[in-house]
């Protein structure tokens, strides 16, 4: 039978949390800076707390330094956390006890599914790129199993229930996903023993008693399965404002190379004039005009922030 669920995710009466999260795989780009900056507004103008997350799981693909760098630039915004940073590459511990609370539910199980396995035609896709997965190997007994692992290491699904989460953004509107359908089971941890994305983000927002998440669209089919999880783990669900795509001043999604241009332009610019070109591209000032930190908080609300795309200013590009 089909469970429903909508989880009560707006009333509030905690001080409002809120968190940049960025995986330092490489420079910060004006999305990046300017949901760091939106996320910031937010909780600020409302006398918050604004906290930093260093999403570095896996560790190949995210070097020290190059985090150091982000939380340089995002200092020189005044865009600093709260608290000391979190760094998830420290944090197995934590994702561990949640991954053994998961177990004891019954909920946890190997899948040895190669990618060719995962990919095959029927696979109904994800917007994120993945597939939904069959749940093949839910059903493995102990020990068959035990004689895959002897020719190859698994990695660890979460069984998801036949449920429909229903949630309200505060940018997409209502939404509703059917974890089963459109989700289906989940990696909770890689093959190589490293945290999936989704645990660690559920595990870290409610350990930090976030109450709002702000990120880039991108990231909203993701947001049933870690409301789920959150709940699971009885952490309050935040709310959830997914800025939208940001685009150069045709309207085209910026390249790598000219969202990057943010950094460099740090070393030439004045971080108002900059915080001026991003605050008018988010259409929280009228103008393309330097502005502070300080400034921009007094005046927030997320009424102004476009709903489908933004558009960068020229000066940006
Ligand atoms: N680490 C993710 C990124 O850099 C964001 C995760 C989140 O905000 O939940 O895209």
């Amino acid at each position: 039978m089909k469970e429903q669920d909508s989880y009560s995710n707006s009333e509030r009466v905690r001080t409002p949390v809120g968190r940049f999260a960025p995986t330092p795989s490489g420079e910060l780009h004006a999305g990046n800076v300017l949901c760091a900056l939106l996320a910031y507004l937010s909780v600020k103008s409302r006398g918050g707390k604004f906290l930093i997350r260093i999403e570095d799981l896996d560790s190949v693909r995210c070097p020290t330094c190059s985090a150091q760098k982000i939380l340089d630039v995002l200092g020189a915004f005044g865009l600093e956390s709260d608290e000391t940073p979190l760094w998830q590459s420290e944090r197995s511990c934590v994702y561990r006890a949640k991954e053994e609370l998961l177990r004891r539910k019954g909920l946890v199980y190997p899948c040895f599914c190669t990618r060719a396995q995962l990919h095959a035609a029927e696979a109904p896709r994800l917007d994120d790129g993945g597939v939904v997965y069959s749940g093949v190997c839910r059903a493995l007994s102990k020990d068959m199993a035990a004689e895959k692992s002897k020719t190859r290491k698994p990695c660890l699904r979460v069984a998801v229930p036949d449920m429909e989460i229903k949630f309200r953004d505060g940018i997409a509107g209502e939404l509703t996903q059917n974890l089963a359908h459109e989700c289906g089971d989940f990696i909770i941890r890689r093959s190589d023993g490293v945290y999936a994305y989704q645990l660690a983000v559920a595990v870290d927002d409610g350990e930090s008693e976030v109450t709002e998440v702000v990120r880039g669209a991108d990231l909203l089919s993701s947001t049933p399965r870690q409301m789920w999880l959150m709940s699971l783990f009885g952490y309050t669900v935040p709310e959830y404002y997914h800025i939208p795509l940001v685009c150069d001043p045709a309207g085209r999604k910026l390249s790598k190379s000219e969202g990057d241009g943010i950094t460099r332009r740090l070393a030439a610019s004045s971080p108002e004039r900059l915080l001026g070109s991003l605050a008018y591209a988010a259409n929280i000032i009228p103008a393309d005009e330097p502005v502070s930190l300080s400034e921009l908080t007094k005046d927030f609300s997320w009424k102004k922030v476009p709903r489908t795309r933004i558009l960068l200013p020229q000066s940006l590009m």
